[in-house]
């Protein structure tokens, strides 16, 4: 039996960082930057006005208020996208929008709330600072800078960065492609009459799901039945598409699992049990040429799910090429009871009362529990050589409500 530590040493050291792609910044969301960005030009790009508005001279300016507005000729007309051939000269006015360029001559922009509006002539009823409400060329960054070094996560804010400093396609670790199989000759589709002895298939969403949140493109398949040819046919036809396969069931002691004869066959496969619950029953390999990693988790849900949050999101966020692989923990106290087996870890599921407070949820801690797992938004840890918890003492808690970025 191993430890899970020592397993999830095992399946991170069987997969790889995936290799850069270029890809339009419209598909980069929650990618790893692979390249520096440069900015290609500063930002502004130009002295632009921040405001709708009058350019103007200041010093023409001094003596206006609301008792004595000053009028001024209006020149010209800018709008965000054009720029003007005037010179400000003062005494004149020039009209502007927000984002055009400042005119030559101008120091500051007026605010068009501080004006009548005018087109020919503006009544001007305050003064302004010299300056004001002018965006200045690189004052945000400048030509040349590096804004994002690789290695960046690069999230909605990052993204317009990126396009703000001209780079339109841009160099990534993309997001693993993980194709999601389910096997075992009991499970249908959801929605269809169950015959006696059926279940739906409920694991193959779960992971699907959980793929994709834990930043993936995961895509599933139909659940296959406990068959071992039909099973080979599958797993080779998504060795070319996809970066990690994960099957769900087939892995424990059954007599009629099928999962390892058909990775055995089609690669390598190592299948172990681990000092956890649920969970015991793990596998990972790999098949094909070039080969993929391949994880097989528990078929029940509950350990599927545990297994998942333990190993393969951790693996998938090391193929995404993130340095944080695992979610972190923290301590709360446990309202309720709890007995664990003292050689494994247990992975109890829980709810959160407050930040520092957690319940135990659903009719026991079995792993067919789905109804308590699906009140679940916290992971209980009880370590080895621990067997009972009483109510009230202060516990691990894993909070998986969120996503890690
Ligand atoms: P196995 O790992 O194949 O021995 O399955 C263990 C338990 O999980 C059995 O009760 C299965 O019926 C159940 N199970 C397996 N696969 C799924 C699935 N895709 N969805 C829901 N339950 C499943
Ligand atoms: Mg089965």
């Amino acid at each position: 039996m191993l430890s899970v530590a020592e397993y999830l040493d095992l399946v991170l050291d069987s997969v790889s960082e995936l290799p850069p792609m270029e890809m339009p910044i419209s598909d980069v969301n929650g990618c790893v930057l692979a390249q520096d960005i440069y900015a290609r030009w500063p930002l502004p790009s130009f002295d632009n006005s921040s405001m709708d508005g009058y350019a103007v001279i200041a010093s023409d300016l001094v003596n206006a208020s609301e008792g004595s507005p000053i009028a001024l000729p209006v020149i010209d007309d800018i709008p965000a996208g054009f720029k003007s051939v005037e010179t400000l000269r003062s005494g004149q006015a020039i009209r502007i929008m927000t984002g055009a360029p400042t005119p030559a001559g101008a120091d500051s922009v007026i605010p068009i709330e501080s004006t009548d509006g005018g087109s020919e002539v503006v009544v001007i009823r305050a003064s302004v600072v010299p300056g004001s409400c002018i965006r200045r060329e690189g004052e945000d960054v400048k030509a040349g800078d590096l804004v994002l070094p690789q290695g960046t996560f690069i999230g909605p804010r990052q993204i317009a960065l990126i396009a703000a400093v001209g780079h339109g396609v841009i160099s990534v670790i993309p997001k693993p492609r993980v194709a999601v199989l389910a096997t075992g000759s009991e499970l249908v589709e959801p929605g269809t009459e169950l015959k006696f002895g059926l279940i739906s298939d409920s694991n193959s969403f779960l992971v699907t799901a959980i793929a994709n949140d834990s930043g993936a493109a995961a895509y599933r398949l139909p659940p296959v039945q406990d068959d071992e040819e039909t099973l080979i046919q599958i797993l080779e036809d998504q060795v070319h598409r996809a970066d990690l396969i994960i099957t769900t069931g087939g892995v424990s002691m059954g007599a009629y699992d099928p999962v390892k004869s058909a990775f055995l066959k089609l690669g390598t496969a190592q299948f172990h049990k681990v000092a956890m619950q649920p969970g015991m029953p793990q596998g990972f390999g790999s098949i094909g040429q070039p080969a993929i990693p391949i994880i097989t988790l528990p078929g029940n849900p509950v350990s599927a799910y545990i297994s998942f949050e333990t190993f393969i999101r951790p693996a998938i966020r090391k193929m995404r090429g993130l340095k944080q692989l695992q979610r972190p923990q923290h301590s709360a106290t446990l309202i309720g009871e709890l007995r664990s087996p003292i050689n494994k870890v247990q992975f109890a599921r829980a709810r959160y009362i407050t930040q520092g407070q957690v319940e135990l949820v659903g009719t026991g801690q079995g792993s067919h529990v789905l109804g308590g797992l699906a009140q679940a938004d916290a992971l209980v840890v009880i370590p080895v050589g621990v067997d009972s918890i009483a109510s009230g003492e202060q516990v691990e808690v894993i909070d998986v409500r969120g996503e890690l970025s």
